[in-house]
């Protein structure tokens, strides 16, 4: 049994698939997370209301055979639902849909409910943004903001977004050159709720030739309150790349203001309403290399960037670089 100590770096899922990995081999393992909670984007959004909205990742699909076998054990064990939901495509305002029979299933009862069910165990040490790990004679040393130190490391996973993991590979500039090659595009989001039910013929759509690039009643997924009607908007990767740094107010109206066109009706005053900037949402273009893993170093990259831009391709990157890092 290898006795070595790793840092991980992003309690997304990437980041915990290859922490679970690891620990249930027998490693020793601390995850590093900047935000409140895990998830990354899978996060769920709470409201002051209490009102709980998938605002990243909407839904999973399953492709490849390992992830089938986790989702159906996520399923067994309450984490995991399949999403019934009816999914449209909407082309210049004109509704089609899917007869793609192709499988969606969802965290319950929030996205983030899978990562939860990773943590089992785990060491998890969250609201703890880290700096750029150093090494020194084979053992690396991981600070906090306030350069409070955070631990020695025999092993450093790196399992952010590609642009953070540039930054934070300062001392594998191979790898940090790698990272920085893969570019990732922003996503406006807006939650909103309201009352009387929007009349919509679907539960999720793909738009085009909109502002708008998908729009779903999130309401409708499993396990979700039905008290209000919910919906997920987010723009496209054009407009929120035009839009990035333009204030939350600015995106909410105008959001609100495209679907509510595009859906035809006037608009309902939402009891609840919200913008959210995923700065690094998905990327442009990318590898097909599961992962990074440097044994003389002692670092290794992984993340949804390395192979996919899907729940699916994070998951196995991170499973890929915990093999990698169990065979050296
Ligand atoms: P992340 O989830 O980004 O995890 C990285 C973590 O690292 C984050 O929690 C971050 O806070 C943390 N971190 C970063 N820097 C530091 C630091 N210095 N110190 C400590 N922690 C740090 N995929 C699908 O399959 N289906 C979908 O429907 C879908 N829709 C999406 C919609 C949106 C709006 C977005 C944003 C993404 C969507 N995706 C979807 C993509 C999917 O969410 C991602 O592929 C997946 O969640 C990425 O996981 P990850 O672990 O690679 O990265």
């Amino acid at each position: 049994m290898n006795k070595s100590h790793v840092a991980i770096i992003g309690a997304g899922i990437s980041g915990l698939s290859c922490a679970r990995r690891l620990t249930d081999r027998g490693w020793r393992v601390t995850v590093f997370e900047k935000s409140r909670g895990v998830g990354g984007r899978m996060a769920v959004r709470r409201t002051d209301s209490g009102l709980a909205f998938d605002h990243g990742a909407q839904y999973f699909t399953v492709r490849d055979e390992r992830f089938a076998e986790t989702v159906a054990q996520w399923q067994r064990q309450g984490v995991a639902a399949r999403w019934e939901g009816r999914i449209a495509v909407i082309r210049n305002g004109a509704i089609q849909f899917e007869t793609d029979e192709t499988p969606r299933f969802v965290g319950v009862p929030g996205m983030n409910a899978v990562c939860k069910q990773l943590t089992a165990g785990l060491e998890i040490r969250c609201q703890t943004r880290v700096l750029p790990p150093r090494c020194e004679d084979g053992i690396w040393s991981l600070q906090n903001e306030e350069g409070t130190l955070l631990g020695r490391f025999d092993q450093v996973v790196i399992s952010t977004p590609s642009p953070q993991a540039g930054d934070l590979l300062a001392n594998a500039p191979q790898l940090a050159e790698q990272s920085r090659r893969v570019a990732m595009q922003p996503c406006w989001t807006v939650m909103l709720a309201v009352e009387n039910r929007i009349a919509a013929a679907f539960d999720g759509a793909f738009v085009h030739e909109s502002p708008l690039s998908w729009i779903s009643r999130n309401s409708s997924k499993p396990e979700r309150s039905r008290d209000l009607d919910s919906w997920v908007l987010q723009a496209s990767a054009e407009w929120s790349t035009e839009h990035i740094e333009c204030d939350p107010n600015f995106a909410q109206q105008n959001l609100l203001t495209e679907f509510w066109q595009m859906l035809g009706q006037s608009p309902q005053i939402p009891c609840i309403v919200a913008a959210h900037r995923w700065r690094y949402a998905r990327a442009t273009e990318p590898l097909l290399h599961n992962c990074w893993f440097d044994p003389v170093l002692g670092v290794g990259v992984c993340g949804d960037w390395c192979c996919g831009s899907r729940v699916e391709g994070a998951f196995l990157s991170g499973w890929a670089l915990a093999e990698l890092m169990l065979q050296s």
